[in-house]
Protein backbone atom coordinates (compact mmCIF):
# COMPACT_ATOMS: atom_id res chain seq x y z
CA UNK A 1 0.00 0.00 0.00
CA UNK A 2 1.54 3.32 -1.40
CA UNK A 3 1.02 6.12 1.42
CA UNK A 4 0.63 9.76 0.06
CA UNK A 5 1.48 12.80 2.28
CA UNK A 6 -0.88 14.86 1.96
CA UNK A 7 0.50 18.49 0.19
CA UNK A 8 -0.45 21.65 2.78
CA UNK A 9 -1.43 23.50 0.00
CA UNK A 10 -4.37 20.64 -1.07
CA UNK A 11 -5.46 20.42 2.64
CA UNK A 12 -5.65 24.22 2.52
CA UNK A 13 -7.90 24.74 -0.65
CA UNK A 14 -10.39 21.74 1.01
CA UNK A 15 -10.35 23.90 4.09
CA UNK A 16 -11.47 26.53 2.05
CA UNK A 17 -13.77 24.86 0.23
CA UNK A 18 -15.75 23.56 3.49
CA UNK A 19 -15.67 27.07 5.31
CA UNK A 20 -16.83 28.78 2.54
CA UNK A 21 -20.28 26.72 3.26
CA UNK A 22 -20.31 26.15 6.96
CA UNK A 23 -19.13 28.80 9.51
CA UNK A 24 -18.72 26.52 12.43
CA UNK A 25 -16.04 24.28 11.12
CA UNK A 26 -12.60 23.75 12.67
CA UNK A 27 -9.25 23.12 11.11
CA UNK A 28 -7.82 20.01 10.17
CA UNK A 29 -5.82 18.20 12.94
CA UNK A 30 -2.03 19.16 12.39
CA UNK A 31 -1.48 15.41 13.40
CA UNK A 32 -1.91 13.93 9.95
CA UNK A 33 0.86 12.43 9.11
CA UNK A 34 -0.41 10.58 5.75
CA UNK A 35 -3.20 9.18 4.23
CA UNK A 36 -3.79 6.21 1.94
CA UNK A 37 -5.48 6.76 -1.65
CA UNK A 38 -7.72 3.46 -0.96
CA UNK A 39 -11.49 4.17 -1.26
CA UNK A 40 -12.52 5.34 1.14
CA UNK A 41 -9.24 7.29 2.15
CA UNK A 42 -7.33 5.82 5.44
CA UNK A 43 -5.59 8.62 7.08
CA UNK A 44 -3.02 7.55 9.87
CA UNK A 45 -3.05 10.51 12.76
CA UNK A 46 -0.72 10.68 15.61
CA UNK A 47 -2.42 10.49 19.11
CA UNK A 48 -0.10 10.99 22.10
CA UNK A 49 0.97 7.68 22.25
CA UNK A 50 -0.35 5.50 19.30
CA UNK A 51 -0.69 6.55 15.18
CA UNK A 52 -4.23 5.25 14.98
CA UNK A 53 -5.46 4.19 11.24
CA UNK A 54 -8.92 6.05 10.49
CA UNK A 55 -11.43 6.95 7.98
CA UNK A 56 -10.85 10.03 6.52
CA UNK A 57 -14.54 11.21 6.78
CA UNK A 58 -14.72 9.70 10.03
CA UNK A 59 -11.80 12.29 11.07
CA UNK A 60 -13.49 14.91 9.61
CA UNK A 61 -16.63 14.39 11.18
CA UNK A 62 -14.96 13.99 14.31
CA UNK A 63 -13.46 17.47 13.85
CA UNK A 64 -16.58 19.36 13.74
CA UNK A 65 -16.70 19.16 9.94
CA UNK A 66 -21.22 18.07 8.92
CA UNK A 67 -21.42 14.28 7.52
CA UNK A 68 -22.44 16.52 4.00
CA UNK A 69 -18.86 18.60 4.15
CA UNK A 70 -16.98 15.34 5.53
CA UNK A 71 -18.25 13.78 1.84
CA UNK A 72 -17.31 16.75 -0.47
CA UNK A 73 -14.18 16.95 1.39
CA UNK A 74 -13.39 12.79 0.37
CA UNK A 75 -15.39 12.92 -2.74
CA UNK A 76 -12.09 16.14 -3.10
CA UNK A 77 -9.69 14.18 -2.00
CA UNK A 78 -10.63 11.20 -4.61
CA UNK A 79 -10.51 12.86 -7.10
CA UNK A 80 -6.83 14.74 -6.22
CA UNK A 81 -5.79 11.12 -6.18
CA UNK A 82 -7.21 9.65 -9.13
CA UNK A 83 -5.11 8.78 -11.74
CA UNK A 84 -7.14 10.25 -14.98
CA UNK A 85 -4.42 12.60 -16.05
CA UNK A 86 -4.21 13.40 -19.56
CA UNK A 87 -0.59 14.37 -21.06
CA UNK A 88 0.10 16.92 -24.51
CA UNK A 89 2.71 18.15 -26.40
CA UNK A 90 2.44 21.49 -27.24
CA UNK A 91 4.60 24.74 -29.05
CA UNK A 92 1.95 27.42 -27.84
CA UNK A 93 4.84 28.54 -25.45
CA UNK A 94 2.94 32.04 -24.41
CA UNK A 95 -0.89 30.86 -24.97
CA UNK A 96 0.43 28.10 -21.85
CA UNK A 97 2.09 30.11 -20.09
CA UNK A 98 -0.74 32.12 -19.31
CA UNK A 99 -2.24 29.78 -17.08
CA UNK A 100 -0.22 29.98 -13.44
CA UNK A 101 1.53 27.38 -12.55
CA UNK A 102 3.71 26.66 -9.15
CA UNK A 103 7.37 25.54 -9.28
CA UNK A 104 6.96 21.39 -7.51
CA UNK A 105 7.26 21.75 -3.62
CA UNK A 106 7.05 25.53 -3.53
CA UNK A 107 4.24 28.42 -2.94
CA UNK A 108 5.92 30.85 -5.44
CA UNK A 109 4.39 30.99 -8.85
CA UNK A 110 6.55 30.98 -11.60
CA UNK A 111 7.75 33.64 -13.20
CA UNK A 112 7.12 33.60 -16.64
CA UNK A 113 3.57 33.55 -16.09
CA UNK A 114 1.44 35.72 -18.77
CA UNK A 115 4.99 36.61 -20.24
CA UNK A 116 5.07 37.15 -23.97
CA UNK A 117 9.05 36.48 -23.97
CA UNK A 118 8.38 33.03 -23.83
CA UNK A 119 7.50 33.55 -27.69
CA UNK A 120 11.51 32.91 -28.81
CA UNK A 121 11.11 29.11 -27.88
CA UNK A 122 8.51 28.36 -30.97
CA UNK A 123 11.15 29.97 -33.50
CA UNK A 124 14.54 28.64 -33.80
CA UNK A 125 14.74 24.32 -32.29
CA UNK A 126 11.25 22.43 -33.19
CA UNK A 127 12.43 19.89 -30.89
CA UNK A 128 11.73 22.18 -27.93
CA UNK A 129 7.94 21.51 -26.74
CA UNK A 130 5.53 21.98 -23.65
CA UNK A 131 5.22 18.28 -21.80
CA UNK A 132 1.58 19.52 -20.44
CA UNK A 133 -0.69 17.70 -17.94
CA UNK A 134 -4.48 18.25 -17.85
CA UNK A 135 -6.86 17.18 -14.80
CA UNK A 136 -10.09 16.63 -17.33
CA UNK A 137 -9.82 20.26 -19.32
CA UNK A 138 -7.44 22.15 -16.20
CA UNK A 139 -3.84 22.28 -17.01
CA UNK A 140 -2.21 21.12 -13.88
CA UNK A 141 1.04 20.51 -15.04
CA UNK A 142 3.55 21.49 -17.38
CA UNK A 143 7.45 21.53 -18.37
CA UNK A 144 9.86 22.40 -21.37
CA UNK A 145 10.85 18.86 -22.70
CA UNK A 146 13.69 18.75 -25.46
CA UNK A 147 12.18 15.93 -28.09
CA UNK A 148 15.48 14.67 -29.71
CA UNK A 149 17.22 14.51 -26.03
CA UNK A 150 14.25 12.70 -24.24
CA UNK A 151 14.79 15.67 -21.45
CA UNK A 152 12.43 17.32 -19.46
CA UNK A 153 13.73 20.52 -17.45
CA UNK A 154 11.62 21.65 -14.50
CA UNK A 155 8.35 20.78 -13.59
CA UNK A 156 5.29 23.24 -12.62
CA UNK A 157 2.22 22.12 -11.71
CA UNK A 158 -0.99 22.89 -9.29
CA UNK A 159 -0.17 21.69 -6.29
CA UNK A 160 -4.70 21.86 -5.85
CA UNK A 161 -4.58 19.01 -8.22
CA UNK A 162 -1.42 16.89 -8.27
CA UNK A 163 1.52 15.85 -6.38
CA UNK A 164 5.30 16.70 -7.43
CA UNK A 165 5.65 13.11 -7.30
CA UNK A 166 2.63 12.20 -9.57
CA UNK A 167 3.85 14.69 -12.13
CA UNK A 168 7.55 13.25 -12.10
CA UNK A 169 6.11 9.74 -12.64
CA UNK A 170 3.69 11.28 -15.72
CA UNK A 171 6.71 12.76 -17.05
CA UNK A 172 9.11 9.89 -16.48
CA UNK A 173 6.69 7.39 -17.65
CA UNK A 174 6.34 9.27 -21.06
CA UNK A 175 9.94 8.46 -21.57
CA UNK A 176 11.54 11.79 -20.08
CA UNK A 177 14.62 12.19 -17.89
CA UNK A 178 16.02 15.10 -16.26
CA UNK A 179 17.98 17.71 -18.23
CA UNK A 180 18.88 20.95 -19.08
CA UNK A 181 18.42 23.90 -21.61
CA UNK A 182 22.62 23.68 -22.59
CA UNK A 183 23.20 23.69 -26.08
CA UNK A 184 19.78 24.55 -26.93
CA UNK A 185 19.16 27.75 -29.47
CA UNK A 186 16.25 30.35 -29.20
CA UNK A 187 14.97 32.92 -31.74
CA UNK A 188 16.89 35.89 -31.46
CA UNK A 189 14.36 39.01 -31.39
CA UNK A 190 14.38 42.32 -30.12
CA UNK A 191 11.47 44.42 -28.42
CA UNK A 192 10.46 47.80 -29.43
CA UNK A 193 13.24 49.28 -27.01
CA UNK A 194 15.49 47.18 -29.31
CA UNK A 195 16.41 44.68 -26.14
CA UNK A 196 17.20 41.53 -26.94
CA UNK A 197 13.78 39.08 -25.85
CA UNK A 198 14.35 35.94 -23.26
CA UNK A 199 13.21 34.04 -20.98
CA UNK A 200 14.24 33.38 -17.84
CA UNK A 201 15.56 30.18 -18.44
CA UNK A 202 15.06 27.01 -15.49
CA UNK A 203 18.34 26.55 -13.74
CA UNK A 204 19.73 30.12 -14.16
CA UNK A 205 21.68 29.52 -17.48
CA UNK A 206 23.22 32.02 -19.81
CA UNK A 207 23.19 33.04 -23.17
CA UNK A 208 25.33 34.12 -26.04
CA UNK A 209 23.79 36.44 -28.69
CA UNK A 210 24.85 34.44 -32.29
CA UNK A 211 24.17 35.73 -35.52
CA UNK A 212 20.56 34.86 -35.86
CA UNK A 213 19.82 32.65 -32.71
CA UNK A 214 20.66 32.96 -28.84
CA UNK A 215 22.65 29.86 -27.56
CA UNK A 216 22.09 28.83 -23.75
CA UNK A 217 25.56 28.46 -21.92
CA UNK A 218 27.44 28.19 -18.75
CA UNK A 219 28.85 31.35 -18.87
CA UNK A 220 27.83 34.64 -20.85
CA UNK A 221 25.07 36.97 -20.47
CA UNK A 222 22.68 36.30 -17.63
CA UNK A 223 18.70 35.53 -17.95
CA UNK A 224 16.44 37.66 -15.97
CA UNK A 225 12.67 37.63 -15.13
CA UNK A 226 12.01 41.15 -17.08
CA UNK A 227 12.32 39.17 -20.22
CA UNK A 228 14.98 40.57 -22.06
CA UNK A 229 18.63 40.75 -21.68
CA UNK A 230 20.76 43.76 -20.83
CA UNK A 231 23.95 43.32 -23.55
CA UNK A 232 26.66 45.85 -22.42
CA UNK A 233 30.14 45.53 -23.70
CA UNK A 234 33.76 45.25 -22.23
CA UNK A 235 35.28 49.05 -22.58
CA UNK A 236 38.43 47.03 -23.42
CA UNK A 237 37.93 43.99 -25.47
CA UNK A 238 34.63 44.44 -26.77
CA UNK A 239 33.16 41.48 -25.61
CA UNK A 240 29.31 41.04 -24.81
CA UNK A 241 28.38 40.49 -20.97
CA UNK A 242 26.18 41.08 -18.06
CA UNK A 243 25.85 44.62 -16.68
CA UNK A 244 26.78 43.05 -13.62
CA UNK A 245 29.28 41.42 -14.34
CA UNK A 246 31.31 44.49 -15.63
CA UNK A 247 34.35 46.21 -13.76
CA UNK A 248 33.59 50.01 -14.16
CA UNK A 249 37.59 51.32 -13.74
CA UNK A 250 37.26 55.22 -11.79
CA UNK A 251 40.43 56.74 -13.31
CA UNK A 252 40.36 55.54 -16.85
CA UNK A 253 36.11 56.19 -17.16
CA UNK A 254 36.03 52.55 -18.06
CA UNK A 255 33.64 49.23 -17.96
CA UNK A 256 35.72 45.97 -18.27
CA UNK A 257 34.59 42.53 -17.88
CA UNK A 258 36.46 40.25 -15.17
CA UNK A 259 39.14 38.71 -17.90
CA UNK A 260 40.28 42.58 -18.87
CA UNK A 261 40.65 43.51 -15.38
CA UNK A 262 43.28 41.19 -14.56
CA UNK A 263 45.56 43.93 -17.25
CA UNK A 264 44.53 46.56 -14.07
CA UNK A 265 46.23 46.70 -10.65
CA UNK A 266 44.59 47.20 -8.05
CA UNK A 267 46.76 49.82 -5.06
CA UNK A 268 45.26 51.88 -2.23
CA UNK A 269 41.81 51.30 -3.39
CA UNK A 270 42.30 52.58 -7.50
CA UNK A 271 42.55 50.57 -10.09
CA UNK A 272 45.60 51.17 -12.81
CA UNK A 273 46.81 49.89 -15.51
CA UNK A 274 49.43 47.65 -15.70
CA UNK A 275 51.21 49.81 -18.77
CA UNK A 276 50.89 52.83 -16.22
CA UNK A 277 52.41 50.73 -13.57
CA UNK A 278 56.04 49.41 -12.46
CA UNK A 279 57.54 46.73 -10.50
CA UNK A 280 58.75 47.31 -7.02
CA UNK A 281 61.68 44.84 -7.10
CA UNK A 282 61.73 45.03 -3.03
CA UNK A 283 58.41 43.38 -3.21
CA UNK A 284 58.12 41.91 -6.38
CA UNK A 285 54.46 44.25 -7.15
CA UNK A 286 53.12 46.13 -9.18
CA UNK A 287 52.40 49.40 -8.10
CA UNK A 288 51.37 52.89 -9.78
CA UNK A 289 54.61 54.78 -11.86
CA UNK A 290 53.63 57.93 -9.78
CA UNK A 291 53.29 56.18 -6.53
CA UNK A 292 57.41 54.80 -7.37
CA UNK A 293 58.40 57.74 -8.35
CA UNK A 294 57.21 59.63 -5.22
CA UNK A 295 58.13 56.88 -2.53
CA UNK A 296 60.49 54.67 -4.13
CA UNK A 297 64.22 54.67 -4.89
CA UNK A 298 64.97 54.33 -8.53
CA UNK A 299 68.54 52.51 -9.61
CA UNK A 300 69.95 51.90 -12.89
CA UNK A 301 66.58 53.79 -14.61
CA UNK A 302 63.05 52.19 -14.08
CA UNK A 303 64.21 49.64 -11.76
CA UNK A 304 62.51 50.84 -8.40
CA UNK A 305 63.29 49.65 -5.13
CA UNK A 306 62.06 50.19 -1.22
CA UNK A 307 64.31 53.01 0.15
CA UNK A 308 65.13 50.51 2.96
CA UNK A 309 67.12 48.30 0.07
CA UNK A 310 69.05 51.26 -0.72
CA UNK A 311 71.93 53.62 0.38
CA UNK A 312 72.48 57.10 -0.37
CA UNK A 313 76.11 57.76 -1.51
CA UNK A 314 78.31 60.13 -3.13
CA UNK A 315 77.61 59.35 -6.57
CA UNK A 316 73.61 58.80 -5.78
CA UNK A 317 71.75 56.18 -4.80
CA UNK A 318 73.07 52.12 -4.87
CA UNK A 319 71.46 49.24 -3.31
CA UNK A 320 72.82 48.03 0.15
CA UNK A 321 74.46 44.97 -0.97
CA UNK A 322 76.57 46.76 -3.38
CA UNK A 323 77.49 49.49 -0.55
CA UNK A 324 80.08 49.45 1.84
CA UNK A 325 80.06 51.57 5.39
CA UNK A 326 83.37 53.76 5.53
CA UNK A 327 85.38 54.39 8.02
CA UNK A 328 84.34 58.27 7.38
CA UNK A 329 81.81 59.81 6.29
CA UNK A 330 82.07 61.46 2.84
CA UNK A 331 82.28 65.46 2.08
CA UNK A 332 78.73 65.24 1.71
CA UNK A 333 77.93 63.38 4.99
CA UNK A 334 77.31 59.91 3.55
CA UNK A 335 78.24 56.65 5.96
CA UNK A 336 77.73 54.15 2.61
CA UNK A 337 79.27 54.24 -0.53
CA UNK A 338 79.13 52.19 -3.78
CA UNK A 339 81.68 48.95 -3.19
CA UNK A 340 82.77 49.76 -6.81
CA UNK A 341 84.07 53.76 -5.68
CA UNK A 342 85.53 52.65 -2.47
CA UNK A 343 89.28 50.86 -1.36
CA UNK A 344 90.02 48.65 1.40
CA UNK A 345 92.67 49.49 3.74
CA UNK A 346 93.74 46.32 5.51
CA UNK A 347 96.11 46.54 8.39
CA UNK A 348 99.31 45.71 7.10
CA UNK A 349 98.88 46.28 3.35
CA UNK A 350 101.79 46.93 2.00
CA UNK A 351 100.40 47.91 -1.27
CA UNK A 352 99.47 50.60 0.34
CA UNK A 353 101.99 51.04 2.94
CA UNK A 354 102.54 54.64 3.07
CA UNK A 355 99.19 55.30 4.35
CA UNK A 356 98.84 52.41 6.78
CA UNK A 357 102.32 53.76 8.25
CA UNK A 358 100.65 56.92 8.64
CA UNK A 359 98.30 54.83 11.48
CA UNK A 360 95.58 54.80 9.00
CA UNK A 361 92.39 52.62 10.53
CA UNK A 362 91.62 49.66 8.54
CA UNK A 363 88.56 49.85 6.04
CA UNK A 364 86.85 51.66 3.14
CA UNK A 365 87.82 54.66 2.02
CA UNK A 366 86.93 56.82 -1.16
CA UNK A 367 89.94 57.69 -3.45
CA UNK A 368 89.23 61.37 -2.94
CA UNK A 369 89.46 60.63 0.86
CA UNK A 370 93.07 58.92 0.66
CA UNK A 371 93.99 61.40 -1.70
CA UNK A 372 93.09 64.22 0.65
CA UNK A 373 94.93 62.22 3.52
CA UNK A 374 98.14 62.03 1.47
CA UNK A 375 97.77 65.93 0.98
CA UNK A 376 97.32 66.58 4.46
CA UNK A 377 100.57 64.40 4.97
ZN1 LIG B 1 37.07 42.53 -21.74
Amino acid sequence: MNNIYLFPTNVQLAIDMITSSDENIVDLPATILSITPDVPPYVYVKTNKHIVKTKLGKLLTRHGYTNGNAKILVENYKNFNSNDFITKLSREFVKVYEHPLYSCGSTIQSCMTGMDCVSVYTDYDENIHLFLIYKEDTLVGRTLVRLDKKQYIRLYIDHNFITPDKATEIVNTAGYEVGTLLGLELALSYDYDNRIICPYLDGCYYVEVQRDSLLVTSSGISTSINGYIEECTCGSCGCNANEDDLYYIDGYDISVCASCLDDYVYFNDSYYHIDDCVRNNSTNDLVPEEYARNNLIEIDGNIYWDIDDCCSTLEGWYLVDDCVELVEKDNDGNRYAARENAIKIIEGDNLLGELTNMGLQPGWYLQEQLDELLTEN
